[in-house]
């Protein structure tokens, strides 16, 4: 079956749009990586000369100084750079809680089951306990 030539007819007169986009297209920069409000997590794109990327977000970034000032800045970046650290010690603290409590919980359990053996209380006494 041949291809049809409406499918290349409409695909292309979309495609000068795309161009009108490109700007000047600047390429990573070694100083930004002195940049001290860079430096702890810039990285060049190792596949991209176009592109940084920012090791701490895993995002990347197009390789212009505002763009990435801007990353910075964001808030999504501050909180990573931040809170990275403090966030894995709360997951572990959550993890740590549920075991807690659910060792509790059996502890509790086997206490109950310790008692009512050592004091020989037998189903029967709560069964009337519940009755009445
Ligand atoms: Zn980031």
């Amino acid at each position: 079956m041949p291809n049809s030539s409406d499918d290349s007819d409409q695909s292309g007169p979309s495609t000068p749009k795309k161009a009108k986009k490109i700007h000047y297209k600047q390429k990573f920069t070694d100083e930004w990586l002195k940049d001290n409000s860079f430096k702890t997590w810039l990285k060049r794109d190792s596949k991209d000369p176009y592109r940084a990327v920012c090791f701490m977000c895993d995002a990347k970034l197009i390789a212009d100084r505002v763009v990435i000032k801007r990353h910075g800045e964001g808030a999504k970046h501050v909180k990573r750079t931040t809170a990275a650290p403090a966030q894995s010690s709360i997951a572990t603290a959550f993890e740590k809680v549920e075991q807690f409590d659910d060792d509790k919980c059996k502890a509790s359990e086997i206490k109950l089951a310790a008692f009512m053996e050592e004091h020989k209380i037998s189903m029967r006494v709560m069964d009337n306990h519940y009755v009445s």
